[in-house]
């Protein structure tokens, strides 16, 4: 089997970077998922990320306990760029050369967010990180994954989560739950099957681009999710 997407947009939540911790970053893990991600570009695929933030803050959790919406949120962007550096000091012990773009100008660690400079760096084999999310407060990283995919003509987003795919019911609950292989975006819509946020779900739809949900906690899935293999739901038409 071949390559099967050229250029991948990775999210990752914040909480994949977690491992088995309560909080926080698991530098384990981050090499882990580093390794998969410099593997994947050794054989010429271009992948940029976007990391999330849940594993230190999340805006709503803020807002739940009284804090103003907005500011809550733009502490949690603020927590996805402590992620995507992280991961970029993964990627470049492993050799990877790794730009950290974000949304929220913070130009002495990172690079602001410039589309056509994102798009450069993959042509040159660099792994892209979008961190800070859109920069937009009462957005999520997922809809920023589904943004930034359209912005710089990915092929696909890869969702990885902690389960193999979207199943017609919850597969821990009733063991005989079936797992999609594929899906379209008016089913994951309708259904409300929350593999993304419904606006992350509407972008995609609108720009056509596919996502494939799969568990990233498998070792090697990145590698057989680019080689197009079946490991988990591919969202299309
Ligand atoms: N966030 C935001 N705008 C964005 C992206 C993220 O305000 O465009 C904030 C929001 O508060 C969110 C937090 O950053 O809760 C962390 O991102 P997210 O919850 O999407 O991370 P994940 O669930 O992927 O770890």
């Amino acid at each position: 089997m071949g390559i099967a997407y050229r250029r991948v947009l990775l999210k990752l939540s914040g909480e994949a970077l977690m491992g088995n911790l309560g909080y926080g970053i698991d530098p384990t893990v981050v090499q882990e998922i580093a390794a998969e991600v410099a593997e994947v570009v050794a054989s010429g695929v271009q992948i940029a990320i976007v990391v999330g933030g849940g594993n230190i803050f999340r805006g709503v959790k803020g807002a739940a306990r009284g804090m103003d919406r907005a500011t809550a949120d733009y502490i949690g962007m603020i927590a996805t760029v402590m992620n995507a550096m992280t991961l970029q000091d993964a990627l470049e012990r492993m050799s990877v050369p790794t730009r950290v773009q974000t949304a929220i100008a913070m130009q002495e660690v990172a690079e602001p967010y410039i589309r056509r400079r994102a798009i450069r760096h993959l042509e040159k084999g660099r792994v892209v990180i979008f961190g800070a999310g859109s920069g937009n407060p009462f957005f999520t990283t997922d809809t920023t994954a589904a943004l930034r995919a359209a912005e710089i003509s990915a092929d696909v987003i890869f969702k990885a989560t902690k389960v193999d795919g979207i199943y017609d019911s919850d597969p821990h609950l009733n063991p005989g739950a079936k797992r999609y292989q594929s899906l379209n975006y008016g089913h994951v819509l309708t259904q409300d099957l929350r593999v993304m946020d419904s606006t992350a779900i509407a972008l995609c739809k609108e720009n056509n681009i596919p996502i494939m949900v799969f568990d990233l906690t498998v070792r090697g899935n990145i590698r057989r999710a680019v080689m197009g293999e079946s490991i988990g739901t591919i969202v299309g038409d």
